[in-house]
C-alpha cells in the first residue's frame, strides 16, 4: 500500500471505492473493517489491495483521515476474492455484496457484555392490552428491549415500562463466550458398504485441501446426510472449519438435534433470527476460528472463516437457494465459487440434482457419487397416479375417492399421513358472485389470498392484508364473496369433516415461522400427537417420521402450468422429494398423485420411478431450446412507481441494445410480475451463448445510460423463473 493511504470500500451503493489516509498509530491491512468519514457522515467500509480496485486519483493534500478501526478479526482474503467474483458475475455493487459479509454493523462493534431482557414472571398490578400482549408473546424469550418490542409487537415503551413495575428484568450476556468444539468421534455410525466407499473419496479431498466439488447423489433416506457428517467429522480432526447451507431456516432446528447425536454438541447456526448478541458471538467465532462447523440458509455462505475446509450444500436442488432481491445471486453457485477461492472441497447434495449441475458431472467439471438405495430396510415407497378425470372428487371436494380410503387405511393402522398442497391460506382467489370483481392486490399483478384461520385477506407478495370483508368491494352486495380453490386451510377443513377424531396439522411458513416452532412441531410428530399433516414444501424436505406411511399429492399440476422452462423439473423434484417422507421406517409407504395429466411425462416419471429417462429427455428439451445449462439468460428489470417513467426507460435500454450475433434481446415487456409492491415492472430477456460474457455486455451497455432516479434497473444473472 503506497505509503500510508488505504483504499476503502465504504457502505455506499452509489459511491466507488475511496482513498483515505491512515492516521498515524493506526494499524489497518486489507479487510479491515473501519469507520470512514463521509461529507458530514460516518460510514462502515472495509480495506481493500488497492491494485484491485480502480479509483480517481486523488492527491495526498485532499484526503481525509479513517477515524477508527472496528474491534473485529479483517475479512479473510478468500471471501474478498468471493466478493469480487459475486459481484462482478451477478453485476451488483461491491458494497451491497460487502455488506452481507459484514451481517449487521452493530454486532460488530459493541462491547462483548451485553445487557438483554426477560420476562420474571411478576404479573404488573396495573395490566393493560398492550402490556399482556407483550407478557404473552414474549414467553421467556430473551433479547435487546428492541428486539423484544418487535417479538411482541409492541412500542420499546412497554417493554420499558414492564421493567420499570419489575414485570421484566435485566440481565448480563456474555457474547463471546465460547463454542465447545463438536467431537468428531462422540457417536461414529456404522456406515453401510457404500456409505463407507463415498465416505472415503470425501476424507480424502478434505486430506488433500484442494477445491473439487462433488454432486452426492442419493434417493431420499439413502443416507447422505449420515455420509458428509463423516466429511465434517474429517475436516474436523483436520482442524479445519465446515460449513453447512440449507435451504430453509426451518429445517436447521432438526438438523442441530441430529448434529448433536453425531457430534456431542450444536454447531452454529446462523439465521434471521438470531438476536443481535447471538450474531456477534457467532460472527466473531466463526472469524477466529474458534467455531468449527456452521449451518445455515444461504447467508451463512458469506461469513468470514478463517480456515474453511468443507462446504455443504444440502437439498442443492432447492429452488430458495436463489436471491431474488438485492443481491441476485444463486446460493449453490456461490458455494462452488467459495470452495474454489477457499481450496476445500464442494458437496452437492440432492436425490434429484438440478439439470445444471448433471451437465457439470456430464463435463467432468464435478465429480459424482452415488448412494443407491435406502439406508437399511426402508424401500422406496410405491407411487400411483389419481386420474382427476376418471375419478373425480364429490363436488366441492378436493380429495379424490381413492385418496380418502387410503387415508382411511392408514389411519385405522395408527399410522401417519401427510397432504402436499403449495398452497397457503385458505383459497388462493376470491371472487364476487354477483358482479364477477376479483380481489386484487393494489401494489402488485396478484390476487388476495384468504386466510380464514386469521379472517384476513392477504397478498403473498408484498405482504399487504385487511379483514376479509362482508361485502363486494365493487357492487356492495352482502355476502356475495365466494372462495375459489383450495389452499391447505382448506384441504384441513374437509379432512377434518372426513376424519372428526384425528389430530390435523397444518404446516406452512405461516405456523413454522421459527426454528422453535419446527421443533415443537418434530416433537408432536414423534410423539404421535398428530395424525394428519396438512402442509406446503415446507414439510416436504429434511423431516424423517418413521411412522408417516401415506403421502398425498392434492393437486400435482400446480406447478406446470406458465410455460415456464423449469416447471416440469422442479414439479419433479418437488413430488420426490415429498414422496420421500412416505416409508422412511420399517413400514413400507405408499404416494398417491392427484393429477389431471396422468400421461404427462414428468408424472409417468414419478409412477416408474424411472428418473433417467425423463432427465435426458429434458436435458435434450433445453439443448434444442438453446436453454440453460446449454445456453444463458440475463433479465434486465426496470421498475418504478411512475409507470410511464419505468416504460419510457426500459424502452430506451431496448434501443440503445448492442446489436451483435451471439446475443439476443427480447422486450420490453411487461414482466411476469407486472407490479410488484407498488412499482411497476418492465422487462429486457437477454438471452445468449453460453461461453458468450453477457455481464461484460450488459456492464458497458448500461453503463453508458442513464435514468431519472425513481427508477431501479436490476441485472438478474441466470433467472430462475421467467
Ligand atoms: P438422506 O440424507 O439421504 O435423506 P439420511 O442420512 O437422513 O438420508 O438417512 C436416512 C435414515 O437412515 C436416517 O434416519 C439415518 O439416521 C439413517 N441412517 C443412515 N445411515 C445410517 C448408518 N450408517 N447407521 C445408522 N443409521 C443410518
Ligand atoms: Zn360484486
Ligand atoms: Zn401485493
Amino acid at each position: 500500500m503506497p505509503g500510508n493511504r488505504a483504499r476503502v470500500i465504504v457502505m455506499n451503493n452509489a459511491l466507488g471505492p475511496l482513498d483515505y489516509r491512515v492516521p498515524q498509530g493506526m494499524h489497518v491491512e486489507p479487510g479491515s473493517i473501519v469507520v470512514a468519514p463521509l461529507g458530514p457522515r460516518q460510514l462502515l467500509g472495509v480495506v481493500w489491495e488497492p491494485e484491485r480496485l480502480q479509483t480517481e486519483e486523488v492527491g495526498d493534500n485532499r484526503l481525509r483521515n479513517l477515524i477508527g478501526v472496528v474491534d473485529a478479526p479483517p475479512i479473510p482474503a478468500p471471501l474478498r476474492r468471493l466478493v469480487e467474483w459475486t459481484a462482478d458475475y451477478y453485476l451488483a455493487p461491491l458494497p451491497s455484496v460487502l455488506r452481507m459479509c459484514l451481517s449487521s454493523s452493530a454486532a460488530l462493534e459493541g462491547s462483548p457484555t451485553i445487557v438483554e431482557y426477560r420476562a420474571t414472571g411478576l404479573v404488573p398490578d396495573r395490566m393493560t392490552p398492550q402490556r399482556e400482549q407483550a407478557l404473552e408473546r414474549i414467553g421467556d424469550r430473551q433479547g435487546l428491549v428492541r428486539e423484544l418490542a418487535s417479538i411482541a409487537d409492541v412500542s420499546d415503551a412497554v417493554i420499558r415500562g414492564l421493567v420499570k413495575v419489575g414485570a421484566i428484568e435485566a440481565v448480563m450476556v456474555e457474547a463471546d463466550t465460547p463454542y465447545p468444539p463438536p467431537d468428531p468421534n462422540f457417536a461414529p455410525p456404522d456406515l453401510s458398504p457404500d456409505q463407507a466407499s463415498v465416505a472415503s473419496i470425501l476424507r480424502q479431498a478434505i486430506g488433500a485441501g484442494e477445491f473439487q466439488p462433488f454432486l452426492l447423489d442419493g434417493v431420499t433416506g439413502s443416507g447422505k446426510t449420515e455420509v458428509y457428517f463423516e466429511a465434517i467429522a474429517a475436516a474436523l480432526a483436520a482442524g479445519k472449519q465446515s460449513l453447512v447451507l440449507l435451504p430453509e431456516i426451518a429445517l436447521t432446528e432438526p438438523f442441530l438435534t441430529r448434529f448433536t447425536k453425531r457430534f456431542g454438541c450444536e454447531p452454529v447456526a446462523w439465521h434471521s433470527d438470531l438476536r443481535q448478541s447471538q450474531r456477534r458471538r457467532a460472527w466473531r467465532a466463526i472469524a477466529s476460528g474458534e467455531a468449527k462447523v456452521a449451518v445455515g440458509a444461504r447467508s451463512a455462505l458469506f461469513l468470514p472463516f478463517s480456515d474453511l475446509g468443507l462446504i455443504v450444500v444440502d437439498e442443492a436442488h432447492e429452488t430458495s437457494f436463489k436471491q431474488e432481491d438485492g443481491v441476485h445471486y444463486h446460493a449453490r453457485d456461490v458455494a462452488v465459487m467459495r470452495g474454489l477461492f477457499e481450496q476445500a472441497p464442494v458437496v452437492l447434495a440432492t436425490a434429484t440434482p438440478a439439470i445444471e449441475t448433471r451437465h457439470q458431472v456430464q463435463l467432468g467439471r464435478y465429480e459424482e457419487l452415488k448412494l443407491p438405495g435406502r439406508y437399511g430396510p426402508a424401500d422406496l415407497p410405491h407411487v400411483e397416479a389419481i386420474d382427476m378425470i376418471q375419478e373425480p372428487p364429490d363436488r366441492g371436494r378436493w380429495l379424490a375417492p381413492r385418496l380418502v380410503k387410503g387415508m382411511a387405511a392408514t389411519l385405522e393402522r395408527g399410522e401417519q399421513v401427510l397432504l402436499f398442497l403449495n398452497r397457503r391460506g385458505y383459497a388462493p382467489l376470491t371472487l364476487c358472485r354477483v358482479c364477477g370483481h376479483r380481489l386484487q392486490c393494489p401494489n402488485c399483478t396478484a390476487w388476495m389470498v384468504e386466510h380464514r384461520l386469521l379472517g384476513r385477506l392477504a397478498c403473498h407478495h408484498c405482504g399487504h392484508s385487511y379483514p376479509t370483508p362482508r361485502e363486494c368491494p365493487e357492487c356492495e352486495s352482502e355476502n356475495s364473496l365466494a372462495a375459489c380453490g383450495p389452499g391447505v386451510e382448506r384441504v384441513a377443513d374437509e379432512v377434518r369433516e372426513l376424519f372428526p377424531d384425528k389430530k390435523v396439522a397444518i404446516v406452512t411458513s405461516d405456523t413454522l415461522w421459527s426454528p422453535q416452532k419446527a421443533a415443537e412441531f418434530v416433537q408432536r410428530m414423534e410423539h404421535g400427537d398428530i395424525d394428519i399433516v396438512v402442509g406446503t414444501q415446507l414439510v416436504t424436505k429434511g423431516y424423517h417420521f418413521p411412522n408417516l406411511t401415506l403421502v398425498g399429492v392434492v393437486d400435482a399440476d400446480l406447478g406446470l402450468g406458465g410455460g415456464d422452462l423449469r416447471a416440469a423439473e422442479r414439479t419433479f423434484q418437488q413430488i420426490c422429494q415429498v414422496s420421500g417422507r412416505a416409508g422412511r421406517g420399517e413400514k413400507p409407504g405408499t404416494v398417491l398423485i392427484q393429477t389431471h395429466c396422468p400421461d404427462a411425462d414428468v408424472m409417468k416419471a414419478l409412477v416408474t420411478g424411472d428418473s433417467e429417462t425423463f432427465y435426458q429427455a429434458e436435458t435434450e428439451a433445453r439443448r434444442d431450446a438453446h436453454a440453460p445449462p446449454f445456453g444463458r439468460y440475463a433479465a434486465i428489470i426496470v421498475s418504478s412507481e411512475d409507470k410511464a417513467a419505468a416504460e419510457e426507460t426500459a424502452r430506451r435500454i431496448g434501443k440503445s441494445r448492442p446489436e451483435m450475433e451471439e446475443m439476443h434481446v427480447f422486450g420490453p415487456a411487461p414482466a411476469p410480475l407486472a407490479m410488484l409492491r407498488g412499482r411497476h415492472r418492465f422487462r429486457l430477456l437477454v438471452h445468449a451463448k453460453r461461453a458468450f460474457d453477457v455481464q461484460d455486455v450488459i456492464r458497458e451497455w448500461l453503463g453508458g445510460l442513464e435514468w431519472p432516479s425513481k427508477v431501479r434497473v436490476a441485472v438478474d444473472v441466470d433467472p430462475y423463473s421467467f
